[in-house]
């Protein structure tokens, strides 16, 4: 260690949330990533750094002081100032080591504008947490409160009257906002997430579409800060129910209030806690399932959007007899005739490799014998039996999107 500022002073671990949206162009971003991983490594932090042409988002969690070092020579890389969101570790590690990643885009919109958007210029304007409570406030018919996060982040805390646009991951975004596009126009849109990086993005890219049809009165705001600024300012949560989903091993932050509005995806009791290893059969999305449910089950469930796949869409098959698999294949081919349109097209692929697969397994019974396998609970990643899983493989260690 060369002049960093160890952990192991005694003092109080942090994690820290942040982002930076500043061009870097190729060499700014090599360069930065360089730095991070020296940082990383002095300061002896943990934690998730994604840099881009487009700037800096991360967690980084360490010592106090190690962090706060952190903070000024970040600060000092992008010579502006920087929203750090600190708080308590109450965990001793959220995170097994540092990594840092470059990537195309801080937040995966998966946008392919002909003209990069620019946050500054076209994002939409920042609310303090105040003046977007006083706004909540007026509850109006002309509001449109809208969370840009996912489906199983709005499950487990939201604002009073907030939209759910009911996505998986980002890159639904811009399809959200083709569909509702006009009964968004001459209202007031009200954008938020987690700490703000999503809101820059997607406040910009529904502000240029607003734009493309000649509207640029409709009035876009965005939570300067997100629900963690907001918590802290209304730490009883004030007109957020709930608790705000976390990319890291705590999994989510709660506002004095102990409203639970989550429920379980089996057995519809009230439960807000995630679990990396309690994710949809279809597309891996985090499922509300409370323990007692998932005590008993197959370790197997089904995200809102693919709730019709309920019993029908497997991940394991070598668990099911044959009759079994005779009625899932015949199951999958009717829903692959009811997915039509160009739409519909990566929903009827993966319910044709499915298909396949169970047919390939029918035909393995069928030939050999064989009897089904044992229901043993199952890694989704490395698909050995969780009791030999490391257990690095799923969840939350394997993410590196921070926010
Ligand atoms: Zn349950
Ligand atoms: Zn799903
Ligand atoms: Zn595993």
């Amino acid at each position: 260690m060369c002049g960093g500022i160890g952990t192991d002073g005694g003092d109080e671990t942090v994690v820290v949330l942040f982002y930076c949206y500043q061009g870097l162009g190729a060499e700014g971003a090599a360069q930065l990533a360089e730095e991070q991983q020296r940082l990383g490594a002095e300061l002896r932090l943990s934690g998730r750094v994604l840099v881009a042409l487009e700037g800096i988002n991360g967690t980084v969690q360490g010592g106090s002081a190690a962090v706060t070092a952190y903070e000024v020579a970040v600060q000092r890389f992008f010579n502006t100032r920087i929203d750090w969101k600190r708080s308590a570790a109450s965990e001793q590690n959220l995170f097994p080591d540092f990594v840092v990643k470059q990537v195309s885009e801080l937040v995966g919109f998966g946008l392919q504008e002909a003209k990069p958007l620019d946050v500054h210029a076209e994002g939409g304007t920042h609310l303090s947490p105040e003046e977007f409570h006083s706004r909540l406030l007026q509850n109006s018919e002309e509001l449109r409160i809208i969370d840009v996060r996912n489906t199983f982040e709005y499950d487990v805390g939201h604002f009073d009257g907030a939209i759910d646009p009911g996505m998986t991951h980002t890159a639904q975004w811009p399809r959200y906002v083709k569909d509702n596009i006009q009964d968004l126009r001459g209202r007031t849109v009200m954008l938020y997430c987690t700490g703000g990086i999503r809101c820059e993005k997607a406040s910009a890219y529904l502000r240029r579409r607003l734009n493309d049809l000649g509207d640029s009165s409709t009035p876009v705001f965005q939570l300067e800060g997100g629900i963690h600024r907001y918590l802290e300012a209304f730490p009883d949560g004030g007109h957020f129910q709930g608790a705000n989903f976390v990319f890291d091993k705590r999994a989510q932050m709660r506002s004095a209030s102990t409203s639970v509005v989550g429920r379980c995806s089996e057995c519809s009791s009230a439960w807000d806690t995630h679990h990396g290893g309690r994710v949809c059969a279809v597309c891996r999305a985090l499922v509300l399932v409370c323990d007692a449910c998932d005590a008993t089950s197959s370790g197997e469930y089904w995200c809102p959007e693919h709730s019709e796949m309920k019993g029908i869409y497997h991940h394991f098959l070598d668990r099911f007899t044959a009759e079994e698999l005779q009625l899932q294949a015949g199951a999958l081919q009717s829903c692959l005739a009811k997915e039509v349109g160009t739409r519909k097209k990566n929903r009827r692929n993966t319910l044709r490799k499915k298909l396949t697969q169970v047919e390939a397994r029918l035909a393995v019974l069928t030939r050999s014998g064989a009897c089904p396998g044992p229901p043993i609970r199952r890694c989704r990643a490395c698909e050995r039996p969780y009791s030999e899983c490391p257990g690095s493989c799923w969840g939350f260690w394997r993410r590196t999107e921070p926010e």
